[in-house]
């Protein structure tokens, strides 16, 4: 992309989170020649959700040669889908290679900001109660930020310990210990086979249950990182096959129930119903289709549910006592209780204050549901971006790529505003109301519609966190920004 008028005339931009998507837009401004911007940033480093993150056998279910960035592709992952540890030391290494650290201010979280109608300029404020001045305020704050802990009886008499799968305590050894896990989703799936083996015993709160894909994991040889190093084209068509066959998932989920839908929830039936032990069949196998929540990766989930130290309760945790949970009116003492509750999903850049023309909050311009173009821009809010804001989550391929699309998109943004010699520039009401009515159609029509609730939906059942279609329509449709679009004011 040229960004020539952008270069001649760079706005300053403030950014909120050094996390994957943070840095791939400083990555990308700073290789653009721009360095006007500064990144807050509430941890101590870089990496966002893989910096929270840690608890034991933490990973990625999309191949680390895909979940990665286009821009600093590497060649010695040293398995396909890489775990915690490795994929933050690569967000760690690609912002030491690209030179991002002394742009970002660290423990330091944005409070609000506020647009002014009169100077058009953004008023940041941050946790340490300075006040900066900026042109273009960009959100990349992510939409699984903040732990959900659910309000649960009794939770101040439990004499053990608890924490969020987010928050892991490192400090404590649950060897020999009772652990309950709240929870069966995408982290606690990780971690519960490895604890079953840690700890005395186990008992794992279902709400409901996940379709369960198997993970087949796998170490790259010496060879294969060899050809990835010297054969740079050996590695492009190893990531171009794995986005081939992410993309061709999608045909599963793109028509509620179709062909593929049925006959994948058959396969993964069969395939359930062989590791599952007969006294836990029924409460593993879900009533609704796969894709409806996001399908889950493992080969050891079912199976550590089958051991005998580990006990799945399908009902309620009715409340906690002193000495542990109850449930169905039976006291189970534990040492421990770990929420995998999931994250607050559909409270987009909160607890963040964000305030655009006429007073009006985002908060309340987000209700009953977010309307954005692209999951980007807000009518009413003049040079606010976001990158995986509203409408942009996948459950078939990387987040990454659909990240980068956003950047190109919101640095092409710039590069008109910057010819137009505007200083401002927010998309027209009525194209993101056509923009809202298309994408609501077509989400209408896809598998997270389904009758089942997921982190995809708000408290209205309005799917506000996905994308309808696959990352090649959300590229098409990011490539180059439809001037009609969108309203510059000089
Ligand atoms: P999650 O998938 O949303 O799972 C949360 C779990 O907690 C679900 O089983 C949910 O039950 C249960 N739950 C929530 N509120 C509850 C309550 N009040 N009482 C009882 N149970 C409750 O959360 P997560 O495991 O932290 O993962 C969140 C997202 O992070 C994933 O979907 C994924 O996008 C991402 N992630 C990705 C990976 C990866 O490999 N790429 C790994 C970890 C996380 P219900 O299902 O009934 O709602």
């Amino acid at each position: 992309m040229s960004l020539s008028a952008l270069r001649a005339s760079p706005p300053r931009i403030i950014i909120a989170g050094a996390g994957m998507s943070g840095l791939c837009l400083a990555i990308q401004l700073k290789r653009a020649g721009i360095e006007t911007f500064q990144v807050f940033e509430k941890s101590s480093d870089v990496g966002g959700t893989w910096l929270d993150n840690h608890y034991p056998n933490s990973g990625c279910d999309i191949p680390s040669h895909l979940y990665s960035f286009s821009f600093d592709r590497r060649h010695d992952w040293s398995q396909k889908y890489a775990r915690q540890p490795e994929i933050l030391r690569y967000f760690q290494s690609s912002a030491d290679k690209f030179e991002i650290r002394p742009f970002i201010q660290f423990e330091t979280s944005i409070e609000e900001a506020i647009f002014d109608e009169s100077t058009k300029v953004w008023t940041v404020t941050t946790s340490d109660g300075q006040s900066h001045e900026a042109d273009v305020f960009v959100s990349a704050v992510g939409q699984l930020n903040r732990p959900k802990v659910p309000q649960i009886d009794g939770a101040d008499e439990f004499q053990g310990t608890s924490w969020h799968s987010a928050c892991w305590r490192d400090d404590l050894d649950l060897s020999g210990k009772d652990v309950a896990v709240i929870g069966n989703g995408a982290s606690a799936i990780q971690f519960l086979p490895g604890l079953a083996e840690q700890a005395k015993s186990v008992t794992l709160f279902q709400r409901s249950p996940n379709w369960i894909h198997p993970l087949k994991n796998y170490h790259y040889p010496a060879w294969a990182k060899w050809a990835f190093r010297w054969l740079p084209l050996a590695q492009r068509l190893h990531r171009g096959w794995i986005f081939l066959l992410s993309e061709a998932r999608f045909v599963a989920f793109a028509n509620g129930e179709n062909f593929a839908n049925r006959e994948y929830r058959r396969w993964l039936t069969r395939r359930m119903n062989k590791v599952a032990t007969k006294e836990i069949k029924s409460d593993v196998i879900p009533d609704y289709p796969p894709g409806c929540k996001r399908i889950l990766l493992s080969s050891d989930y079912i199976e550590t549910l089958n051991r005998e130290n580990v006990r799945l309760i399908s009902a309620p945790l009715e409340k906690f006592d002193a000495t542990g949970v109850v449930a169905e009116g039976e006291s189970i003492p534990v040492d421990a209780a770990i929420f995998a509750t999931g994250f607050q999903t559909t409270g987009f850049l909160q607890p963040m204050r964000i305030v655009g023309r006429n007073g009006v909050s985002l908060e309340e311009a987000y209700q009953p549901c977010p309307k954005t173009l692209l999951g980007m821009m807000t009518a009413g809010f003049p040079n606010l971006f976001m990158l995986y804001g509203p409408n942009t989550n996948l459950g078939h391929n990387s987040i990454i790529f659909m990240v980068e699309c956003q950047v190109n998109y919101l640095l092409n943004c710039l590069n008109a505003k910057a010819k137009h010699q505007a200083q401002l520039v927010e998309p027209k009401p009525e194209a993101v109301e056509e923009y809202d009515h298309q994408l609501q159609e077509k989400l209408d029509a896809t598998i997270w519609a389904g009758d089942c609730a997921s982190w995809y939906k708000n408290a209205q059942g309005s799917i506000v966190n996905n994308w309808w279609g696959t990352a090649t329509a959300f590229w098409r449709r990011t490539r180059k920004v439809n001037m009609a679009q969108m309203n510059f004011e000089e």
